[in-house]
């Protein structure tokens, strides 16, 4: 079941020379329920989607539904959507509790059912120490918690988070990606979420839009955008990559069978309902390939070897001037160790290599 549809949505901004178009025909279903989110590069039109989903803004083309129907008619307030924003937009003179019930008096809830409701939302994001306590008086995280809380309270079905964690340090952010993810799970509200930090997309959704210039790339579950990347932009955007040209044999069932520079011939999967022919690009994880002594699919010499306490990654100078990195684990009694200027060869594993788009 779909919690919300964006159906050939664009939004123009400014007129004749200056016009942008921050969102460029973007189509996109949300599931019921899901931990969704849209992953680009500043300016790709990641928050004039959500303003729009939330209704501060109108499509200047295409229509969003929710659950079936089109909101267009319902202004933001009528919309049972709630954002949470990267500067959380408390009020600091008011305590954590009553920012919390603050949208419930807006929508002049009873006494009662507020207070509960608060006491709640109180216990699910752990503050009930600190009810009392003016927001200005809380630590970043706290007001993290507290900004989630009062969004939550109205019991929206979807939740919109702009960039939420952006603001905090490093091991912060760790925490509270996991305090999210539970908050999901316990509320069982469909989250909408902005990122431009790949991990951060990586280790929280269950399925990623990656967006670019206004566009989506692609849609997929972590795995699929990272073992499967469609387009350069996708492969590139996510985690490191190695590019090798490669002439397209033939092509059966999803898969091509591809001859690279070296002369090996190997094969690689291809994007649904996608049919190259001639030259292409392959992509290959790091960590999907192999260097070894002897042997191997391509060959080259070590350029650099770095070291990063669980893995080893292998800088390859590739006998047609490319370069390669293979990733290697640390485990104790793993893998072969390497040193620069030494002759290697690279095996590509079988289900390593995908075709680009583009
Ligand atoms: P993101 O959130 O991914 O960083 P935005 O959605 O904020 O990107 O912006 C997408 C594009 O639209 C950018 O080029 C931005 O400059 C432009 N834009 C956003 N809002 C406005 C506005 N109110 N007026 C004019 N241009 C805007
Ligand atoms: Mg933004």
């Amino acid at each position: 079941k779909n919690a919300i549809e964006v159906r050939g949505v664009r939004k123009v901004f400014g007129t004749g020379e200056a016009q942008v178009a921050a969102l460029d025909t973007v189509s996109v279903s949300i599931r019921e329920n899901e931990f969704f989110t849209l992953l680009g590069p500043s300016g790709c039109g990641k928050t004039t989607l959500l303003r729009l989903i939330a209704g501060f803004d109108f499509p200047s083309d295409g229509e969003i539904m929710l659950y079936g129907e089109d909101i267009a008619p319902l202004p933001p307030f009528k919309r049972p959507v709630n954002t949470v924003f990267q500067s959380y937009a408390l009020f600091p003179h008011m305590t954590v509790a009553q920012n919390i019930g603050f949208g419930l008096e807006m929508l002049g809830k009873p006494r009662a059912e507020i207070d509960a409701r608060v006491a709640e939302m109180l216990k699910l994001v752990r503050m009930e120490k600190l009810a009392k306590r003016r927001t200005s008086q809380i630590s970043g995280g706290q007001q993290q918690r507290v900004a989630l809380a009062r969004a939550l309270a109205p019991q929206p079905k979807v939740l919109l988070l702009d960039e939420p964690l952006s603001a905090l340090d490093y091991k912060l952010r760790k925490e509270m990606q996991i305090e999210l993810k539970r908050l999901q799970h316990e509320t069982g509200i469909t989250f909408i979420f902005v990122t431009h930090d790949q991990e951060e997309a990586l280790t929280m959704s269950d399925r990623i839009a990656v967006m670019s210039s206004g566009k989506i790339l692609q849609v997929g579950s972590p795995r699929d955008i990272y073992d499967r990347p469609a387009e350069r932009f996708v492969a590139d955007f996510i985690g490191e990559t190695n590019f090798l040209d490669a002439r397209i044999d033939s092509i059966e069932e999803g898969r091509a069978k591809v001859t690279l520079k070296s002369g090996a011939t190997i094969s690689a999967t291809l994007p649904d309902g996608f049919k190259p022919d001639g030259e292409a690009t392959v992509v290959i994880r790091p960590e999907h390939a192999k260097a070894v002594k002897d042997g191997g699919d391509i060959s080259g010499v070590v350029e650099n070897v770095v070291y990063f306490g669980t893995d080893t990654h292998v800088h390859i100078r590739l006998d047609d001037g490319e370069t390669f990195t293979v990733r290697q684990q640390n485990a104790r009694g793993a893998g072969t160790s390497f040193e620069r200027g030494q002759r290697v060869g690279i095996v590509i594993g079988d289900d390593a290599a995908q075709i680009l788009k583009d």
